[in-house]
């Protein structure tokens, strides 16, 4: 990736769903796009041979956002890329174990809260380190995905996960004024039911039916969101929850 840019924004979680329709959009933004993944590296693979394909840039980078080690190592590789880090784009999540509270293995809370609660801090953390203007950086803008779950409390045997966005909603607001005087904005976007795999249970599409719009939305409408959160065109935009969702 080099050349003259808009500079990278790094998106987490970005072989397949919403995160891979963000690095697809964000690159035909014109920003260099960094790919990251946990497991799926062919997934990954595919998303940067569709950018470049496209005349876009974009490299793939694996590390679990659960995992502080593998975490500053990616911004340690992203840093290396040669264009400023402009935006990061909190997308990595689990959906935790499906059951009832009283069914729910500690360790299955555990890794879930570490992957949606913990990861996205670790990712501020170094997003901040080497966007903030207080670091010698030129400012930029974080996006953190919510949920419409984290809003309502969310559907039966997905409380932890609900419980997860909920407090991405609060690290969102809180860290927004933390950084404000930084150059660094910080949004999130809560989005409804959108066809991935994680909503691939047949009960999400019959409950998307009965919403207002009565669809599931496409990935790439929550990309435009994001496209437009993570531009100077939301300059005065920071703290606030947009949420993509058709109407609920
Ligand atoms: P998805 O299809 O399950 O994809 C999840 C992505 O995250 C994959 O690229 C996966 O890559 C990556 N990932 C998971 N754990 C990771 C980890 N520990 N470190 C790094 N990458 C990791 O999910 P999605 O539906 O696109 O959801 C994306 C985001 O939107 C999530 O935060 C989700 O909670 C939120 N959201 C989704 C919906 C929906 O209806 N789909 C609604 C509201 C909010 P690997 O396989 O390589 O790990």
């Amino acid at each position: 990736m080099g050349g003259m840019t808009n500079g990278t924004v790094l998106v987490t979680g970005a072989s397949r769903g919403i995160g891979a329709a963000i690095a697809t959009r964000l690159a035909q933004d014109g920003y260099g796009v960094v790919v990251n993944y946990a497991q799926d590296a062919e997934g990954a693979t595919s998303v940067v041979r569709e950018i470049s394909q496209a005349g876009g840039r974009a490299a793939a980078v694996q590390a679990d956002v659960a995992d502080a080690g593998q975490v500053a190592a990616m911004f340690e590789k992203a840093g290396a890329f040669g264009e400023p880090l402009v935006g990061l784009v909190n997308n990595a999540g689990s959906i935790g174990q499906e059951a009832p509270m009283a069914d729910q293995r500690p360790d299955a809370l555990a890794r879930l809260v570490q992957t949606n609660v913990v990861g996205p801090a670790l990712c501020a953390k170094h997003a901040i380190r080497a966007m903030s203007t207080k670091h010698g950086g030129t400012g930029g803008s974080i996006v953190n995905l919510a949920s419409v779950a984290g809003h309502t409390g969310g559907l039966p045997h997905l409380v932890p996960y609900a419980a997860t966005k909920g407090a991405v909603i609060a690290m969102t607001k809180g860290l927004a004024s933390e950084v404000a005087e930084e150059g660094i904005r910080v949004n999130s976007v809560s989005p409804g039911i959108i066809d991935t795999e994680m909503s691939a249970r047949p009960s999400a599409r019959q409950i998307a039916e009965t919403s207002p719009m009565g669809r599931m939305g496409h990935p790439g409408e929550v990309a435009a969101a994001v496209s437009w959160l993570v531009s100077n065109n939301a300059s005065f935009v920071t703290g606030t929850d947009l949420t993509v969702s058709g109407g609920r």
